[in-house]
């Protein structure tokens, strides 16, 4: 079964009003981009998948794949994925962009040809996933209580906080208040972004850096409301501080969602930099390897959990990964009305992946594949460009 095309899409999702992410302090965002891919074979089969690639790195990807991906993929065999991660990473060492949504397309249409969803051929059982409502914007402390509060009545069990403010004191007073307002069976996981926010400006030009002995007061301080992890405190590449944080800290340190390639997550790994790993399956290495990593973080007794802020095909892509590895505790579900809602991030999915609203857990599709069906009509209103 030969690919015969590899075809991509920028879309943009308007958002009900501008976001405004915590990781980005440039700016507030009007819509959510994200770029997806289409394989299709000679056997009348076709892969999608999608990653959300940000503002502004979507067009490069678009240029790779028109220019690079396609000419390296047409002609290669859809199960030969080994070969097709291989030329995955040619691409992201010496061209830049992240390709590894054209991994995910490959696997979904791998699945669809033999009929079975992707977790089932990885060997995953699970049937659900229990899914954590991840919050995007800073909000005050009193909004957040509320906030948190409709999330635990939607049926999650597990809310992500952002912690972006000026001084310690003011994050810890939000996790101190959403904590005492949604009792002690919720999880809370608490995300800093600092593995690239540091890098990120302003508009005045200022920026938000943590210290090292922020990021341990910090994790101290958590520890007594329970957190279940602190997540990015840290430069992504700063291995030995991170390791050092993960060794002195009460709660578990989380990271890794951007690192590049099986390389850096083995060096993370290797280094012991974390207690929980991040990697995405759409935006750090290609989906397979993923699972193979998850292998090893297993045998080091180190747990992973994948970063899934994306769209709803490109958490359709994690769910896959996430339900295929034997231990994997949570879905991270994008979630903060009244932005950041099912019927806008899953726009392009006829059925969107949606938590019970009991358990919170999210049912894996039983289709093939990445198991979604796509809104074509969706997909091509939002579409700014094409390859
Ligand atoms: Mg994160």
């Amino acid at each position: 079964m030969k690919i015969r095309d590899v075809r991509a899409s920028l879309v943009e999702i308007p958002y009900p009003r501008p976001f405004v992410p915590s990781w980005a302090p440039e700016g507030a965002h009007p819509t959510m981009a994200a770029v997806v891919v289409e394989v299709e074979t000679d056997a009348g089969v076709t892969g999608v998948a999608g990653g959300d690639m940000g503002h502004g790195s979507g067009p490069l990807l678009l240029a790779a794949i028109r220019d690079v991906v396609r000419p390296l993929l047409v002609g290669q065999d859809v199960f030969a994925t080994e070969h097709i991660a291989n030329r995955l990473r040619y691409v992201a060492q010496y061209f830049f962009p992240r390709p590894w949504v054209v991994g995910v397309a490959v696997w979904d249409a791998v699945g669809k040809a033999c009929g079975r969803p992707l977790y089932q051929l990885w060997g995953g059982a699970a049937s659900e996933l229990r899914a954590y409502a991840s919050f995007g914007e800073v909000r005050d402390p009193a909004q957040r209580v509320d906030d948190a509060l409709a999330a635990v009545a939607a049926g999650f069990r597990g809310i992500k906080l952002r912690v972006h403010s000026s001084t310690v004191d003011e994050d810890l007073r939000q996790v101190a208040a959403v904590r005492e307002a949604v009792g002690p069976d919720v999880m809370i996981a608490v995300d800093a972004n600092q593995a690239a926010a540091r890098w990120r400006y302003a508009p005045d030009g200022s920026r938000l850096i943590w210290s090292y002995e922020r990021a341990l007061t910090t994790a101290r301080e958590l520890a007594a409301l329970d957190v279940a992890w602190l997540e990015e405190p840290l430069p992504r590449h700063d291995y030995r501080a991170q390791r050092a944080l993960t060794a002195a800290a009460p709660v578990p340190i989380a990271g890794g969602e951007h690192n590049r390639g099986i390389a850096e997550l083995v060096r993370l790994l290797e280094d012991d930099c974390f207690d929980i790993y991040q990697p995405d399956a759409n935006e750090s290495e290609e989906i397979h390897a993923l699972r193979q990593f998850g292998a090893m973080v297993a045998a080091r007794h180190r747990r992973f959990i994948p970063h899934a802020w994306a769209t709803g095909l490109g958490v359709a892509g994690n769910l896959q990964l996430c339900a295929s590895l034997v231990d994997c505790e949570w879905l991270e579900y994008p979630y903060d009305p009244p932005v950041i809602v099912p019927e806008v991030f899953q726009v392009m999915l006829t059925e969107p992946l949606l938590p019970d609203p009991v358990s919170g857990a999210v049912r894996l599709p039983t289709a093939p594949g990445l198991g979604v069906a796509l809104d074509r009509a969706a997909i091509d209103r939002l579409t700014v460009q094409r390859v």
